[in-house]
């Protein structure tokens, strides 16, 4: 039942390692070290994505960690503040979490929901227009279609049309 929560699949890593690196991850970002903390910290790392808070707290219930949504989403908050995930609004009412520190574009596909990373350094983008401002987040997000769900539009030429039978 546990088996998720031992091995990080792909990486070589145990689990034991990716709290060792979540525990100095901590440290260096001056956040007190508690086991939620931790535990919160090592399973955005071990399962790259974007996911809310609710999710996150539902992959907690199941490794058996008593954590409360409200305390998921505050390690969460105090996470994003200290620069450890970065918050993420794609859709509307709701605040997904991103553990990948590289500078990366999102693509969210409006059929199928899926958030893509792509390369792209938003700082690097011009900021001509705004002299004298202060710009405190930099996001570049992309919608459409993704490869997968274009390929099924071609599969079915009817596309949005409904289905007889
Ligand atoms: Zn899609
Ligand atoms: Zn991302």
């Amino acid at each position: 039942m546990a088996n998720q929560w031992k091995d990080i699949p792909g990486s070589g890593l145990t689990h034991a390692d990716s709290l060792a690196e979540a525990r100095r991850m901590l440290h260096a970002h001056g956040i007190a070290v508690t086991r939620q903390r931790l535990s919160v910290l090592a399973y955005l790392r071990e399962r790259p994505g974007h996911p809310d808070a609710d999710e996150v707290h539902q992959a907690m219930t199941a490794r058996g960690a008593a954590i409360s949504l409200a305390s998921v989403y505050n390690t969460l908050r105090l996470f994003a503040e200290k620069g450890l995930v970065t918050p993420v609004e794609l859709d509307e009412n709701r605040l997904r979490f991103d553990a990948e520190l590289t500078p990366h574009g999102h693509f969210r596909c409006t059929a199928c929901g899926r958030i893509d990373n792509f390369p792209c350094d938003a700082d690097a983008l011009p900021a001509n227009g705004l002299d004298g401002y202060v710009i405190t987040r930099r996001d570049v997000h992309f919608h459409g279609i993704c490869k997968g769900c274009l390929n099924q539009q071609k599969e079915e030429p009817h596309g949005q049309g409904q289905k007889e039978g």
